[in-house]
């Protein structure tokens, strides 16, 4: 089973498990519709992205979020978090974003997190609000020494296509992080998830096989 921690398309392969995200909407009328079809059938991931925080409807999306986040489909909060390049400010962005983390506390569920050059903010939130539901960075890229740090405190880091550029942070460096602080998925590139695990495989030289119930295992740790 090749477990896509994170996708915002809804296709999958036979042998493969997705999360896909669902981004809560910004406008009043997108927010009552919401969810459109009901979650039933695939694992979701449901959060206020960072780019799509309503000043005027935050109440109505973090009331929303809250609704939504104890559907059993629902198996993780986020993407949430924060962007330095993109988005609203940053202030509000962190308001938004420990909102979202009490949410995941109150229904006990891990939260992954879109982090965009604000690592040092992430970490003094996770500081501040010290949560006891895991805490994934999706799409890392980052170099090692950043990848360390959030290790040592206790992140789990998700690597996406970036692993297929040999060039990449996460090409060079995947030999140096934990197994079981590992996930892959394919975000909104379109690429196959197998691609991803095929190419991790190769660089850590682990069958395939055995790093997809490596990864699987992790998920079950986190989320079973
Ligand atoms: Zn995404």
């Amino acid at each position: 089973m090749l477990l896509n921690l994170h996708t915002h398309h809804a296709e999958k392969q036979a042998d493969e498990q997705i999360i896909f995200n669902l981004i809560i909407p910004e406008s009043n009328e997108e927010l009552e519709t919401f969810p459109e079809e009901s979650p039933t059938n695939s694992w979701l991931s449901v959060g206020i992205h960072p780019w799509y925080i309503s000043q005027p409807n935050q109440k109505l999306q973090l009331n929303k979020l809250r609704q939504i986040a104890y559907n059993q489909s629902v198996k993780f909060i986020g993407e949430c978090g924060l962007d330095r390049l993109k988005g609203s400010q940053l202030p509000l962005q962190e308001e938004i974003f420990i909102k979202q983390i009490r949410i995941a506390e109150e229904v006990k569920k891990p939260i992954l997190i879109h982090c965009v050059k604000c690592f040092n903010e992430l970490i003094s939130i996770k500081k501040i609000v010290r949560p006891k539901v895991p805490m994934i960075i999706h799409g890392f890229n980052n170099n090692i020494e950043v990848a360390k740090s959030l290790l040592e405190r206790g992140f789990y880091l998700s690597l996406g296509a970036s692993l297929m550029n040999d060039d990449s942070n996460t090409a060079k460096f995947l030999q140096q992080i934990p197994l079981e602080k590992l996930f892959f998925e394919t975000d909104d590139k379109a690429i196959s998830i197998k691609k991803i695990y095929e190419k991790a495989s190769f660089l850590l030289n682990i069958p395939l096989n055995t790093l997809e119930d490596v990864i699987f295992a992790n998920y079950l740790m986190i989320c079973g």
